[in-house]
């Protein structure tokens, strides 16, 4: 289809209008300028580009020598996969020919993170030792959101951790107490139409622990309400044995 319309100049690189440095008033001298300007750039861009696929190219070859024959079957047609390039991590990917579900090669992740485990364990340890996040993120180079799930996952398998190995621990004296804290802002701090936020205001961490070895046998963290003594005092009962009363 022919566009019919008045005919624009365009000085730019667009397709179809010839390029863009043969105006009729450049002399041959600013041809010649432009000229090298143009190829500096264009070999600016192809080194910058070389440079990329060198290091994916590496990255891939690392990955292949460790693991270098692979095949991957289709889990709906029981077919062999073809490769089908790779993901932006450098993982091989692969298509089934029969119905093109993609898929990728075996691969470990921490959760729903691609990072090192080193790394996150680096990352642990300093957030530990009390470090910021932020802290952490210059240190360890992880990003901020990155840090903030590994530190969800760290919590959430140290609490089921705690919950198989703290069974039936046979206490003498338990001290509980309550660690007052907030989120996002005090109790009394909060509008009207907060009021009945429950995710934001007074939060509070109970905590039990065991005077003589200075174990902690349980914590619950919520409002200051029935509902989470209740969470709290069973897990206590969960964690202590009910054959010596203290
Ligand atoms: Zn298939």
């Amino acid at each position: 289809m022919k566009n019919e319309g008045p005919e624009i100049q365009i000085s730019g690189r667009v397709s179809g209008t010839g390029p863009w440095y043969a105006r009729p008033e450049s002399t041959p001298n600013q041809l010649k300028a432009s000229k090298i300007k143009i190829a500096q750039s264009a070999s600016l861009l192809l080194t910058k580009q070389l440079s990329i696929v060198a290091n994916k190219v590496m990255r891939s070859k690392a990955h292949s020598e460790a693991n270098p024959q692979i095949s991957m079957t289709c889990e709906a047609c029981d077919l062999k996969c073809q490769r089908f390039g790779t993901h932006r991590n450098g993982l091989r990917r692969f298509r089934c020919l029969s119905c093109k579900k993609t898929y990728t090669e075996p691969h470990q992740t921490l959760g729903e993170m691609y990072v090192s485990e080193e790394k996150v364990l680096l990352a642990m340890q300093v957030l530990i030792e009390g470090n910021s996040i932020r802290s952490t993120m210059r240190i360890t180079g992880l990003d901020q959101n990155t840090i903030i799930k590994a530190l969800i996952l760290a919590g959430e398998r140290c609490e089921k951790v705690m919950g198989r190995l703290i069974v039936n621990v046979p206490a003498k004296d338990v001290e509980c107490d309550e660690i007052w804290g907030y989120v996002q802002k005090k109790e009394a701090h909060k509008f009207p139409f907060e009021a009945d936020d429950k995710n934001i205001g007074d939060a509070y961490c109970f905590v039990a622990i065991e005077r003589h070895s200075k174990l902690v046998l349980n914590f619950a963290l919520g409002r200051r309400d029935t509902a989470t003594t209740q969470i709290f005092i069973e897990g206590l009962r969960h964690a202590t044995s009910g054959k010596q009363p203290f």
